[in-house]
């Protein structure tokens, strides 16, 4: 048995609805699988419906962007409630800020000289968590760009011209928010920017997992994080980082994580409600 536990929709930037996704994770032969989409948990309700119906758990989460000394970190929320009044405040700011971003990033490209329409983003976008991804997907429907990585490539990779930082909540901040909301919190994707001095922090600012296995993660990569979490005794978590399709096909299955670990994640998220 196994499950994937880094998963997006259209709520964020993923492009399959709640319902597609889980029909991808069915495919798959998922037992269990979590959304995890960036900041908002507004697909939740809808993929625990689909997973009822096709039998595979369900695990409601979110990923959180934050900063530990300068760095940018992506926290996962799993097992949250997702109508925790506190969360659900903080994530509609951190919307906002999204929003706002995309007008800035539109604007710094029609300041380079390429008319791309606020409108035409949000529309394609048509969610309340958008992103850089949108961004880019806009620029290569209205012909500006002849791929998405020529979109980041040229304009939105951090130092590009488009680029426009998000404002940032520290791990801190993003730890005891999941934390009020019965939530387990994982840092995401550990190997991406390989920034390994900040782990101690987040362990001290609470930290509850790692996710050790991730598609952009190498054998070596996934066994590095496995002796860190070992270390410090953190859960292991994986999954795919799907966003629909890539190159042709999707990668909802690819990081195969033993379902042994969803029962330890399990067992620290009731753990928590207790408290
Ligand atoms: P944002 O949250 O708006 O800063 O956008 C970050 C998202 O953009 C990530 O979650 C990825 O989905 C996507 N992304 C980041 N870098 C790239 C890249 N070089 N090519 C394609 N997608 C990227
Ligand atoms: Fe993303
Ligand atoms: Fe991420
Ligand atoms: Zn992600």
């Amino acid at each position: 048995m196994f499950a994937d536990l880094h998963l997006h929709t259209n709520f964020s930037d993923g492009t399959y609805t709640p319902e597609e996704l889980v029909a991808q994770a069915a495919r798959n032969h998922l037992a269990a699988i979590a959304l995890t989409d960036h900041d908002t948990v507004e697909g939740c309700e809808r993929a625990a419906n689909a997973c009822k119906a096709a039998e595979i758990e369900f695990i409601a989460g979110a990923e959180l962007t934050a900063e530990q000394n300068d760095t940018e970190i992506h926290i996962l929320g799993y097992f949250l409630d997702t109508q925790n009044k506190k969360l659900l405040e903080e994530i509609a700011k951190f919307q906002t800020v999204r929003q706002q971003r995309i007008h800035e990033m539109v604007a710094r490209l029609n300041a380079l000289n390429v008319p791309l329409k606020v409108e035409d983003v949000i529309a394609l976008a048509n969610c309340r968590s958008p992103g850089r991804p949108h961004v880019a997907r806009a620029l290569v429907k209205a012909g500006f760009v002849g791929s998405l990585d020529e979109a980041f490539e040229r304009f939105l990779k951090k130092h590009r011209p488009a680029f426009v930082p998000k404002a940032k909540i520290s791990s801190q901040v993003a730890i005891e928010l999941i934390h009020q909301a019965n939530g387990v919190a994982v840092m995401a994707h550990p190997g991406l920017n390989r920034t390994d001095e900040v782990i101690p922090d987040l362990v001290d600012a609470g930290l509850d997992g790692i996710e050790c296995f991730h598609t952009k993660h190498s054998t070596a990569v996934s066994e590095h994080y496995l002796e860190i979490a070992d270390k410090y005794n953190l859960l292991v978590t994986g999954g795919s980082d799907c966003h629909g399709m890539s190159k042709g096909k999707p990668l909802i299955g690819t990081v195969k994580l033993p379902y042994q670990h969803v029962e330890k994640l399990k067992e620290a998220a009731a753990q928590r409600t207790l408290k």
